[in-house]
């Protein structure tokens, strides 16, 4: 079997995909697991799932320890060759406990996933995006992370057939607890989900020239303003909301604009799966053009307005 486990209902979509392909190869069947909530189970099936596992527990929220007993409880009961994991802070906790009880191998934010001579061998991506990793399992289970937007989510088949089953399971209480959940606050901006971003960078002189960026943004009904680390962690121009590479957000849109972005390797590592990346720099040589479908070399002072213009002009 080829277990797919993540608290976040998107991330199963897309990581039954890749599950379905295994499975395809292998001969198996995708179990998908979902703790507590029944709510996605049927869309659990028509994304590729043949058996969906309901854990009815009467632990409420996320918690490491727990979960990881509730996932060993289900894997003690199906033989699971492959486990995959949403990467995202849950999950990669619970990836590496689950690894830990099992003595199993763990690979943390695989991006590809590949059966070589029947072997499983991931991807990731190493050393801020300068070298791919390749790593093959030799015991079982496997237990791989994978991180959101690697895979699209296969188109829903309302005919695909599976079986939904509700499992009570008794949780083994971890001496921990947790006393008070308090969520960051946010300025509500989504770069992770967006489809357009026009992303601002050390090139811009002062907070306020920031809208030249939002301008742009508005015209092409993308609305989502990105921005490279020093805008968000030094200067504090934008919220980390808006921070995106290495230690900030990946993102995949359909087109990113960067402006006054240099283009180092952390700041690309965010960025890197966009469809169209434009770049606006002045100086030629810039890392950025490297990574762009589309360069304009030239101070943004004057590009952005009459880029902002012309295209209000030609789309409306
Ligand atoms: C461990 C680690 C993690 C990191 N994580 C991240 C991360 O997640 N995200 C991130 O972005 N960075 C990250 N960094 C920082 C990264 O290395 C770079 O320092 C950063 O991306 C540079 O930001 P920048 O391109 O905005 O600024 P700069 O490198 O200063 O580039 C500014 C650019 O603007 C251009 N410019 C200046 N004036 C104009 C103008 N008038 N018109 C047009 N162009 C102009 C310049 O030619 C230059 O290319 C990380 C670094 C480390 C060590």
């Amino acid at each position: 079997m080829v277990l797919v486990y993540s608290d976040d209902p998107k991330l199963i979509a897309e990581l039954l995909n890749k599950a379905s392909d295994l499975a395809k190869q292998l001969q198996k069947k995708v179990i998908a697991v979902t703790i507590g909530s029944e709510q996605h189970a049927k869309d659990y099936i028509e994304h590729g799932a043949d058996v969906v596992i309901i854990a009815q527990t009467t632990q409420q929220q996320f918690k490491a320890e727990e979960y990881t007993s509730i996932l060993l409880s289900i894997l003690k009961e199906h033989s699971n060759e492959i486990v995959l994991i949403g990467s995202n802070k849950n999950g990669k906790e619970l990836a590496s406990r689950l690894a830990a009880r099992l003595d199993a191998g763990c690979v943390i934010d695989a991006t590809n996933i590949l059966l070589k001579d029947k072997k499983v061998t991931t991807e990731r991506v190493v050393y801020s995006g300068n070298a791919i990793a390749v790593e093959q399992f030799f015991g079982s289970p496997q237990i791989i992370t994978i991180p959101p937007r690697v895979f699209d989510p296969l188109p829903k088949n309302p005919n695909h057939k599976g079986e939904i089953i509700k499992k009570t399971v008794d949780v083994e209480q971890s001496a921990s607890k947790i006393i008070k959940v308090q969520e960051m606050k946010s300025e509500g901006v989504n770069v992770e989900d967006a489809q357009i971003i026009v992303s601002c960078g050390r090139g811009f002189k002062k907070k306020e020239d920031i809208r030249l960026v939002s301008e742009l943004a508005d015209v092409l009904k993308g609305r989502t303003v990105g921005c490279s680390r020093p805008i968000a962690a030094d200067l504090k121009w934008l919220s980390e909301d808006h921070w995106i590479g290495l230690s900030g957000h990946k993102v995949k849109p359909k087109l990113y604009v960067a402006c006054g972005i240099s283009g180092q390797i952390q700041h690309i590592a965010g960025m890197r799966d966009s469809g169209v990346i434009v770049a606006i720099n002045k100086d030629p040589e810039a890392l950025i053009f490297k990574s762009a479908d589309y360069g304009i070399v030239g101070d943004l002072y004057e590009v952005l307005p009459k880029l902002t213009s012309a295209i209000k002009e030609k789309i409306g």
